[in-house]
């Protein structure tokens, strides 16, 4: 990675994902859980050399629209491998989903449902619950999932409606460091496979969505630690009971694997007498750093060459952009060099994840952010 950053001379920022440790995090996610099967969440970045490598590896995919999903089966990925995993879907998506031959979708409310049962026919389904998020830095808790109460309901009507309900999807947050999260979501799924289980509907499937962290500025458990914590909910919840588990890895793939080197625009102070310096990049919260939104996600920065400078001194971070929403970091205290200056590249380590994807087409004429794998 260094050596091909070193010989770069790019114009505008890219993002380099190192293919190999995308590998390596499958790998190791794959040895920590091998019970269950992986369906890597394609939003997080949808390169199609990473998608290629990792069907490489056997890895399966969820999707959240029609244009990833064509985007897995156009490389050759059979449909079997493929989940419309959103829980919000248009009927011509649908329609179109069901033709190409998919066969496993999300939902969480009633006319999703009806959706799905007229227009996905006999599909395997699994009902999305809501779950404690404490502890994720990117918390995903309200906008998906419904109550446990509801989701029972769900299901039995999902059976009458000549659907197979196959079992219950969660997500505990991204990047969610607490490891007895898993835990607390399967307690309540465990309950539901218990309720169904007394009206004679059997269920066979526990999707454990996302939420292993990247590494970014603190420490975090390895995949080891979490395919340790999970085992251990999933014996404890469900003992014997050989149930299907699916995995849904985004950012833990993708995230680490990926640097972005960007450009100072200009460092400047507001008041000659300021510390602070200003640091404007040529890359925002509009080309790709949208994580940075309320300091979520704290990328490590370095200056290339300059490392381990010890004449530094404290910065704000902002984008390019004529948008006052456009500063990436004011409140986390990020250390530059004194001497450093415009035309100096910058890189954004741990960056593979949620970054292409969240860059705007052409915000005051930015180009979106460009992605290079190696
Ligand atoms: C975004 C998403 C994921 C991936 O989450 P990470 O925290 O990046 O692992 C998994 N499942 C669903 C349904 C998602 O929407």
């Amino acid at each position: 990675m260094s050596s091909f950053l070193a010989e770069q001379d790019f114009a505008i920022p890219h993002l380099v994902v190192d293919l190999d440790r995308v590998e390596e995090n499958y790998r190791a996610l794959d040895k920590a859980l091998p019970q269950a099967d992986i369906f890597y969440a394609v939003k997080a970045n949808p390169h199609e050399q990473v998608i290629k490598r990792l069907a490489s590896l056997g890895s399966c995919f969820d999707t959240a629209s029609l244009n990833e999903i064509d985007l897995c089966l156009n490389l050759g990925i059979s449909p079997d491998r493929v989940s419309f995993g959103n829980t919000i879907k248009k009927v011509r998506d649908i329609t179109a989903a069901y033709k190409k031959g998919i066969r496993l979708y999300a939902f969480d409310s009633d006319e999703e449902l009806g959706k799905l049962a007229e227009h996905a026919p006999g599909s395997d389904v699994f009902c999305r619950v809501l779950v404690n998020c404490d502890g994720a830095e990117w918390p995903l808790s309200k906008k998906f999932g419904c109550s446990t109460e509801m989701a029972y309901g769900l299901i039995v009507k999902a059976k009458e409606a000549g659907l197979n309900p196959v079992g219950f999807s969660f997500h505990v947050g991204s990047q969610q460091t607490n490891l007895d999260q898993w835990d607390s979501a399967l307690s309540q799924v465990e309950k539901l496979f218990n309720d169904l289980a007394r009206v004679g509907i059997k269920l066979t499937l526990v999707n454990m969505g996302g939420g292993f962290p990247a590494h970014y500025t603190t420490d975090i458990p390895d995949a080891q630690a979490y395919g340790q914590a999970i085992t251990k909910a999933m014996d404890g919840h469900f003992g014997n009971n050989k149930l299907r588990m699916i995995v849904e890895p985004g950012r833990y793939i993708v995230g680490d694997a990926g640097v972005i080197e960007a450009e100072v625009v200009l460092v400047s102070r507001k008041e000659d007498k300021d510390k602070k310096r200003w640091v404007y990049l040529d890359i925002g919260l509009f080309s790709g750093l949208a994580e940075c939104i309320g300091e979520a996600i704290r990328y490590p920065i370095s200056v290339p060459g300059k490392e381990h400078s010890t004449e530094t001194g404290p910065v704000v971070l902002a984008g390019p952009s004529c948008d006052s929403l456009d500063i990436l970091y004011q409140n986390t205290a990020y250390m530059m060099p004194l001497d450093l200056k415009a035309g100096d590249k910058v890189l954004l380590h741990s960056t593979g994840a949620y970054t292409t994807t969240y860059s705007s087409v052409g915000f005051n004429g930015f180009p979106p952010l460009a992605c290079v794998c190696i």
